[in-house]
């Protein structure tokens, strides 16, 4: 069975018609299945990140502001925009995605101010709970927080949001692609259900740009926010972006009164006067080192499309789930994503009781093989990330097979519980 896996491996890669794209990025000898939290670098963005700094910073300094720095957030969120279905218009980058979820959280519970209900779920990711129990506790005390619970710890019916969704509703946020097990949430569906209730929706994109399909101007969706160091290759600690669509932008204000949101930063007024456009959410400078090197993961994610990358990312999953279902299962896995291809994501969550320790056997290989990066998230998952932009069906099959090897062998009995500080 693993020689025949292993040459349809094979064949999947030679037929795989985005394979040259894994060439433009720095690639070890590690197998990395973990794009979802850290993407790989773009060799372009070495290139850029040097010359910014050596000539932009280090010959022109301030006068790269206006040769090169003012315009690149609008030049990054026209990019941004391209990927996530907006106008360019209606994106702005900056700030890390918590600060972004704060802001338009706060901006939506001031704006819908006659009602006091905020939904969410027990799926999400947990910044985005903590900034709304934040907002409860300083400043929108009359407010309640409901989360929805999963009966699966895997999805949420729709039924159970729309049971949750009424009148007194002010807020509706989820994430799209939820961070454990990839269960992706129809957008459209659950937008139409809280508009019918005069709800807002504020989308966390975080796992789902660059992995998935997100059409925000045709899934009629109010407002996101997401970040570009998972999939979108934008390198550790990027720059977040939100997104508020045109109509809503100028009844939204930002609860941090700044002077890039100010319609005239550069007059130096002591009066503030909020932009009228979706930059009305900036706060200060923008961290132009970071920034810059957003762009190059952005342009080689447009180039190779969406909807192929798309295809790659389903062809890639239903690989490992049949993978796993026939080598890891009889080991004592099982699988903690969705089986159905149209509700999940770009991973694949795969559970073991001794989870923690097999990942940790992935990373450090006792027998000299390529170290196998995944990421674990408690209790027992391992988060088999799948990047279409440079994983290969073959990394896929040789991952398998090495788990396969930890369990068997138990390798993974050379490592404590101890957790490493990040996971
Ligand atoms: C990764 C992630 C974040 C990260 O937030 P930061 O403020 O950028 O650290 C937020 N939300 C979700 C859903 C995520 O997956």
């Amino acid at each position: 069975m693993l020689e025949k896996y292993k040459q349809e491996a094979r064949e999947l890669d030679k037929n795989d018609k985005l394979a040259h794209f894994r060439n433009q990025f720095e690639i070890g000898e590690e197998i990395y299945l973990d794009g979802n939290s850290l993407g790989r670098l773009p060799k372009k963005t070495l290139e850029l990140s040097i010359n910014l700094i050596q000539n932009q910073w280090g010959k022109r300094l301030i006068r790269s502001w206006n040769e090169h720095w003012i315009v690149l957030p609008n030049k990054v969120s026209a990019k941004i925009a391209q990927i996530v279905g907006a106008k360019p218009d209606e994106i702005f980058v900056g700030d890390s995605t918590s600060v972004n979820f704060y802001k338009l959280a706060f901006a939506t519970l001031n704006f819908q101010n006659d009602k006091s209900k905020i939904i969410t779920d027990s799926l999400n990711f947990p910044t985005d709970i903590y900034v709304l129990q934040g907002l409860i506790e300083q400043q929108f005390k009359n407010h309640t927080l409901t989360i929805l619970t999963s009966e699966d710890d895997m999805s949420i019916s729709k039924e159970a949001i729309e049971q949750a969704l009424d009148k007194n509703t002010a807020l509706l946020t989820l994430s799209h692609v939820v961070f454990k097990s990839a269960y992706k949430y129809d957008m459209q569906k659950i937008n139409d259900l809280a508009h019918q209730n005069g709800a807002l929706v504020l989308w966390d994109l975080s796992h789902s740009a660059g992995a998935v399909p997100v059409n925000l101007n045709e899934s009629s969706a109010d407002m996101a926010v997401g970040c570009t160091y998972k999939y979108l290759n934008g390198g550790p600690g990027a720059p977040a972006f939100l997104y508020v669509k045109r109509e809503l932008q100028e009844k939204l204000s930002n609860p941090i009164w700044a002077w890039f949101s100010h319609q005239k930063p550069f007059d130096f007024t002591l009066d503030y006067t909020a932009k009228n456009d979706v930059q009305r959410f900036a706060a200060g400078t923008p961290s132009v080192l970071s920034l810059a090197a957003i762009e190059a993961g952005l342009d080689v994610m447009i180039e190779a499309g969406m909807p192929n990358l798309r295809e790659k990312s389903v062809a890639q999953s239903s690989f490992l789930i049949e993978l796993v279902q026939n080598l890891l299962e009889p080991l004592g896995f099982s699988i903690a994503s969705p089986l159905d291809a149209d509700a999940r994501g770009s991973h694949i969550s795969i559970q073991h009781q001794e989870g923690y320790r097999i990942n940790r056997a992935m990373i450090e290989p006792a027998d000299g093989s390529p170290s196998i990066i995944p990421d674990f998230r408690p209790p027992n998952n391992i988060r088999l990330g799948i990047a279409p932009l440079y994983n290969t069906f073959e990394e896929l099959f040789l991952t398998v097979v090495r788990i396969k090897k930890i369990v068997v062998t138990k390798e993974y009995e050379r490592f404590g519980d101890e957790k490493l500080t990040v996971i």
